[in-house]
């Protein structure tokens, strides 16, 4: 093939993939589902990873623990086992060096035994376990080599591609996809188009489009592919990165209301205040001051580890709004938090003739018809709520502008809806979740992001500690001591089913803790709180727990976010291994608030999976919630980071958030430079990137955000 090759109209990159010769309509099905849609996207499905001497483990050297490994041998003895169920199919690999090693599948394996051919090579990919003394791979992932022999024998690099059963059921397995993409080239190769413009290439000393694509698939050796994924990573994050810069580019213009900084309410809000804010707070107050007058509307994120202080710059944001004759909403994420922030707002802002009201679900329909009734004629000049505020029926006045709260909670179309309400307000959002660098340049690379990145003065270190069951005694002494001494604890217990609602067991595994802990303590008091009490019960034994009438408040995961109560410096994690490290930086963070040293107990089983493990010790090692998050992050990986879909992180092929965070910054930077010298990409050397934006970009909209 040869290295540049001619053009062709690249229209044909848009066609239906059924149309590649040796897909058809068979195929094309199986293809769709894993995203292979057009002719373009079958160029774009990219080796998951490549077959050669160095990738390939001697069955020799197979010792415990190295995770999925490939291994490859010819099959010297097949059988089927019946037994119960279905039976199980096993097979004997041999391979170049005389090691064995056992495959076996007890599912389908009435339908796999047809695939393995005695005397045939494959290539096995999976999990080797030992069994007595022999090694043995549960349903690995195989390749059929026997064609390849002598490719992988002198030297080449085969790629090896993301396979489902489904694309296995007609014939889509390695072999027919390298033969499918190598066809592919040799017909429509001249159609792909370079989507980077020439200065962009030069300047980052990135390979051609086209040479970088065929490489991908084909590379003559390790440096060749490694030029090759480098500029498609490139390629990949450029144009997530250019779609973003204009994004923000337009949202940037839009007209916005007019707020003029402190007035007189928010300066009585701050001068009330028991202390003084910290730098951090003042600098980010400063910055939406500044945003809010600057006649564009206002898109902003503010990230504050827990206890930083963000509901106090929340409301004095919301001030600025009520200053300037204008209503403001503050939005939380569960009731108990919008409670308590009710209940905390109420307090600063009633004394200063602020009406305040509060919309949450269950409301009596009197009441809330009254409440929605002040909300459109201007009596409310402040609302808290739940999602219930962005509801169609909830109209405002004049919102000037909207708080939300924990925004890592609510998704991208909740968030979309309170942008719209009224004459679009001006939006801050506020997470505690710190988002790595790498990882908010790209979920939230067209909003201006700022960080509290202090904490109030004095607040120490929050003592942090792991035990297994076999320390309880000591963990109950220590908390007893601690209510001794007048101060409070949480014990928390996790959701047994990874659910949004509470089941049963949840609340009996609470329950039955409740009861042990109100033995062991006596006298102090244990309060509990779960998801299935009714909203006022919940109240109240909050209520209880805040007026320090309750010593303990044994609750499931309900108080995850928000809950302040700066009596309290003992928080109890029970089956910590079960829970996510943000999780457990939450709930870390519901002690630490006072001036008192603070303790965190997690209790955790010795069954425990490596990265429970890890989870625990980074618990122990930091309380930095940067850190932790950038810990979070690499155990997850990003798709899972934000624990729901609708994070709207977009997929990616090639390039991977965490591992490429340097390229993606370098590509960000090229992108946001391009986009501000030519917001219409209409110079004539922009054509063709243009065009493959216009081509590629709507699909990933969803994750833009809003309009
Ligand atoms: P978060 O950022 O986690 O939402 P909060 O806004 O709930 O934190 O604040 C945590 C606690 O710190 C509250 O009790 C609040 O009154 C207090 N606080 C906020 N700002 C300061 C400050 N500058 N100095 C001292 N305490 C503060
Ligand atoms: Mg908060």
């Amino acid at each position: 093939m040869a290295e540049t090759v001619p053009h062709t109209d690249p229209a044909v990159l848009d066609t239906d993939v059924e149309t590649v010769r040796g897909v058809g309509e068979r195929r094309a099905e199986p293809l769709r589902k894993v995203g292979v849609k057009t002719v373009g996207d079958l160029f774009r499905y990219y080796p998951r990873d490549y077959l050669d001497r160095t990738t390939i483990t001697p069955i020799r050297q197979i010792v415990e623990g190295m995770g999925k490994i490939t291994v490859v041998g010819t099959v010297t003895s097949t059988s089927f086992v019946p037994g119960r169920g279905k039976g199980r199919f096993e097979i004997r690999v041999t391979d170049e060096d005389g090691g064995t090693l056992k495959c076996v599948w007890f599912r389908g394996a009435q339908y796999i035994q047809r695939l393995y051919r005695k005397g045939e090579l494959y290539a096995f990919h999976g999990k080797a376990e030992k069994y007595g003394s022999q090694f043995s791979m549960a349903h690995p992932e195989s390749d059929a080599l026997s064609d390849e022999r002598v490719a992988l024998a002198t030297g080449r690099i085969l790629p090896v591609y993301r396979g489902t059963a489904a694309l296995e059921k007609v014939g889509l397995v390695n072999r027919t996809f390298r033969k499918l993409i190598y066809e592919l080239f040799k017909t429509h190769g001249r159609a792909i188009p370079e989507v980077l413009p020439e200065a962009v290439r030069q300047q980052h000393g990135l390979i051609d489009g086209n040479v970088a694509l065929r490489a991908v698939h084909f590379p003559r050796d390790a440096a060749e592919r490694g030029r090759a994924r480098l500029r498609l990573k490139f390629e990949e994050f450029f144009f997530l990165q250019l779609l973003l810069a204009l994004t923000k580019g337009r949202q940037e213009k839009r007209a916005g209301v007019v707020l003029d900084g402190l007035g007189p309410t928010a300066r009585a809000f701050l001068d009330a205040l028991p202390f003084a804010l910290t730098g951090a707070q003042q600098r980010v107050l400063d910055t939406i001051a500044r945003d809010t007058a600057s006649g564009h509307q206002m898109n902003r994120l503010v990230q504050g580890d827990v206890g930083s202080g963000k509901t106090v710059v929340g409301i004095a944001a919301m001030l600025m709004a009520v200053d300037a004759g204008r209503q403001a909403a503050f939005m939380a994420p569960t009731e108990i938090l919008t409670e308590q922030h009710d209940a905390t707002i109420r307090r600063y802002l009633e004394p200063l003739g602020v009406q305040v009201r509060l919309l949450i679900g269950g409301q009596r329909k009197a009441l809330r018809d009254e409440i929605l009734a002040e909300i459109a004629d201007g009596t409310a000049h402040v609302v808290v709520g739940t999602h219930a505020i962005i509801e169609d029926k909830v109209a405002f006045q004049n919102l000037g502008l909207a708080v939300v709260d924990e925004q890592h909670r609510f998704g991208v179309v909740q968030r979309a809806r309170m942008f719209k309400k009224g004459q679009r307000p001006h939006v801050l959002m506020m997470t505690a979740t710190p988002i790595p660098r790498s990882l908010a340049m790209t979920a939230y690379g067209d909003l201006d992001v700022s960080a509290i990145d202090e904490l109030p003065a004095g607040r120490k270190p929050i003592d942090t500690r792991v035990y297994p069951e076999s320390r309880r005694e000591e963990m109950l002494d220590f908390v007893t001591r601690q209510l001794r001494e007048g101060r409070q604890a949480y014990v928390v217990y996790p959701l047994v089913e990874e659910s949004e609602a509470e089941t049963l067991a949840d609340v009996k595994d609470a329950e039955n803790g409740a009861a042990e802990l109100a033995e062991a303590l006596r006298p102090y008091t244990v309060e509990l709180v779960h998801g299935r009490m009714l909203a006022y019960e919940k109240d109240e034994a909050m209520e209880r727990f805040k007026s320090r009438e309750a010593d303990v408040l044994v609750a499931t995961t309900v108080i995850e976010v928000g809950v302040d109560v700066p009596n309290a410096t003992v928080m109890v994690i029970e089956h910590a291994e079960r829970f996510g490290l943000a999780q457990l930086h939450q709930l870390r963070g519901r002690v630490g608030r006072g001036a008192d040293q603070s303790y965190c107990f997690l209790m955790a089983g010795y069954k425990r999976t490596a990265d429970a493990t890890e989870r625990l010790q980074a618990m122990e090692d930091t309380t930095d919630g940067f850190e932790i998050s950038e810990i979070d992050l690499r155990l997850r990986g990003a798709g899972d980071f934000f624990g729901t879909r609708q994070s709207g992180l977009p997929d990616l092929k090639i390039a991977d958030i965490v591992r490429d965070a340097e390229i993606l910054e370098i590509a960000r930077e090229a992108a946001f430079a391009l986009a501000e010298a030519d917001p219409q990409l209409a110079a004539p050397e922009h054509a063709e990137m243009r065009a493959h934006f216009a081509r590629t970009a709507p699909r990933s909209l969803g994750f833009a955000r809003v309009g």
